[in-house]
């Protein structure tokens, strides 16, 4: 079994080396990631400039390649041109926070994984809830007990799961739960300044509602202390809408 790990937090993000040491107890694990932290990118991918590839030691723990862009652009250079061999699996994370919810849409770590996905491997992302001690160490060892579950069921090609993982400093997860996405949004606000130069800023700054998630989901399963597991698809077509406006009264002819 062999792993291939992204994130979005950096090459030198606590959250990767806690997943590098859960994998690699399970195989070798080759690390490709951003130098720097790629946070609510999305599935941005680098097509106006180059990469600057630099292989890297990190804590007396693994080599890595350290790339200059995205999470999902590791794992296109990784696979199409770094690795010496295809990995069985993508990892990305450990995320520092969730990605529950609409988060997904937002999260760089789950398109890493996504991207993974679209090559035809099994992918796996992981988050952790944010508190204000995380504890990597301990989320690891939840993330190898997932990982472990999910190898042995053997996982479909092409797969995408999401996992998150509750805050630790309030004991271990009580459970695992395979839920849907919360659809709830964001209660987003900015807070406006004037700069010394006279123009004004804004920095976006929010809340998840997690009272008005589903129970069924994964917001209000996170809030609950399991952890979760989402699967993930590209395809993002609304099939219900797709038959309604399919009856909509259309222009057949142009010019
Ligand atoms: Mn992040």
């Amino acid at each position: 079994m062999r792993f291939l790990i992204t994130n979005d937090d950096g090459i030198l993000a606590p959250g990767l080396a806690a997943l590098h040491e859960a994998a690699s107890a399970l195989g070798p694990a080759d690390v490709v990631a951003p130098e720097d932290t790629q946070s609510a990118i999305g599935h941005a991918i680098s097509v106006l400039q180059p990469m600057v590839v630099r292989r890297l030691h990190v804590n007396n723990q693994f080599h890595g390649w350290s790339v200059g862009g995205r999470p999902a652009d590791c794992v296109k250079l990784a696979m199409i041109e770094l690795l010496p061999e295809r990995p069985d699996v993508v990892l990305s994370g450990i995320n520092a926070g969730a990605n529950a919810g609409i988060n997904v849409l937002y999260s760089g770590t789950i398109a890493g994984a996504r991207e993974g996905a679209l090559f035809g491997v099994p992918a796996i992302a992981f988050s952790l809830e944010l508190c204000d001690e995380l504890d990597f160490g301990a989320a690891g060892r939840v993330a190898r007990s997932v990982l472990e579950a999910i190898l042995a069921a053997r996982p479909p090609a092409g797969i995408c799961l999401s996992v998150n993982i509750p805050r630790m400093d309030r004991g271990l997860p009580r459970g695992v739960k395979c839920c849907a996405q919360a659809a709830v949004n964001w209660e987003e606000f900015y807070e406006k300044r004037v700069a010394p130069e006279g123009h004004a800023v804004y920095w976006l700054d929010g809340r998840i509602p997690h009272d008005r998630a589903h129970p069924d989901s994964d917001l209000a399963a996170l809030h609950d202390g399991y952890v979760t597991i989402t699967p993930l698809r590209a395809d993002l077509t609304d099939q219900a809408a797709l038959d309604a406006i399919a009856s909509w009264r259309w222009p057949h002819k142009f010019g």
